[in-house]
């Protein structure tokens, strides 16, 4: 595969560090492109020197030049969870939207095969449960949570656009939620945020009154389903997510057990417009990809919380932790 060139962007990311893994592993020259706002360096560092490796810092909702051949694009750049992209909505919305455009623009001159990552927020709070790929969804536009939902949802149209006008290879990745190494200990998200208070000591937050559902997908899982895939020739949405579906008020309960803390829940407001119920129908992953998840959440969660445990203390108590203020990575 050392003459296969596959674009990455979103690379220093939590999922980009890991395509790239796997792709540098397969045997692939990878570039990596990331503008390190959300993204963070270190996670990609062990790979620098490598042959099969070069990174470039460059923010995708601006033209993209990519010189010599390019075989695969994987768009993987993206504030991804609530807090960033309530911090900075407008690049949020131009990444899922311009940084698309430009992107489906390089995979067309450089006929690359071109995957998108979509996620489970193109359903909003859905009113459909399970949800399939052809549930429409429920999301307000105008919501804290829209900048996101619709970008993606625009990222859908408009690669299914150059694929049925263009006739470019498209793929359509919906990713639920999914957790592992690398994710930002202060990204705000469920995991990260309920470890991070576990190791401080602190009370584990339960927004709302924790009935609220999600499911969980340990990241080696989502990355093979993503590099399946890549490799199908399937061109429609697939849900790629693991469907053991749990409540936040349980899941505080596991990371409680997890961990061995001696802190409590304690409740907060529920963000708006946050999903009230939310699990994958993957029978289509399985029919077309032959994949399902592999890893069951009491393993995942002890390898994150390793990885959780080994970071430098300094990341633990970082002010900016769990907060809306000044959580950016300068
Ligand atoms: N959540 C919570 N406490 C926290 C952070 C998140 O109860 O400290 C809840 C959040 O309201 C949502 C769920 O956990 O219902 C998952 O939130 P996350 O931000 O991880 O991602 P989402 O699936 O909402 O995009």
């Amino acid at each position: 595969m050392g003459n296969k060139r596959v674009l990455i962007t979103g690379a220093a990311g939590f999922l980009g560090s890991h395509l790239c893994d796997r792709f540098v592993n397969e045997g692939f020259a990878v570039i990596a492109m990331d503008n390190l706002i959300t993204g963070d360096i270190k996670n990609i560092e062990h790979l620098f020197g490598h042959r099969n490796f070069e990174f470039i810092e460059h923010d995708v909702s601006n033209y993209v030049h990519v010189p010599g051949a390019l075989h695969y694009i994987l768009h993987f750049a993206s504030p991804a969870s609530p807090i960033d992209y309530l911090k900075i909505p407008i690049q949020t919305l131009k990444v899922g939207s311009l940084g698309t455009h430009n992107l489906l623009g390089l995979a067309k001159d450089k006929k690359a095969t071109m995957l998108i990552a979509s996620t489970s927020e193109v359903y909003g709070d859905p009113t459909v449960h399970p949800q399939p790929e052809d549930y429409y969804g429920n999301v307000n536009p105008v919501g804290p949570r829209g900048v996101y939902d619709e970008a993606k949802r625009f990222q859908e149209a408009i690669t299914m656009a150059y694929h049925t006008f263009h006739g470019l290879d498209t793929r359509i990745a919906r990713i639920f939620n999914t957790y592992g190494p690398r994710m930002r200990l202060n990204d705000g998200r469920v995991l990260p945020a309920f470890i991070g208070q576990a190791l401080r000591g602190e009370n584990l937050t339960v927004f709302g009154d924790g009935t609220q559902t999600r499911s969980f997908c340990y990241v080696d899982d989502l990355i093979e389903g993503i590099y399946r895939l890549l490799f199908s020739d399937y061109v429609h949405p697939v849900n790629i997510g693991n469907p053991a579906e749990i409540t936040i008020a349980e899941f505080a309960e596991e990371i409680i057990k997890l961990t061995g803390t001696k802190q409590k829940i304690i409740y907060q407001p529920l963000p708006k417009d946050d999903p009230l119920q939310r699990q994958p129908k993957i029978d289509k992953a399985w029919e077309i990809l032959g994949w399902e998840p592999q890893v069951s959440r009491a393993e995942g969660l002890k390898i994150t919380y390793e990885y959780f445990k080994s970071l430098p203390p300094e990341d633990l108590y970082k002010k900016e932790h769990n907060t809306f203020e000044g959580y950016i990575k300068k």
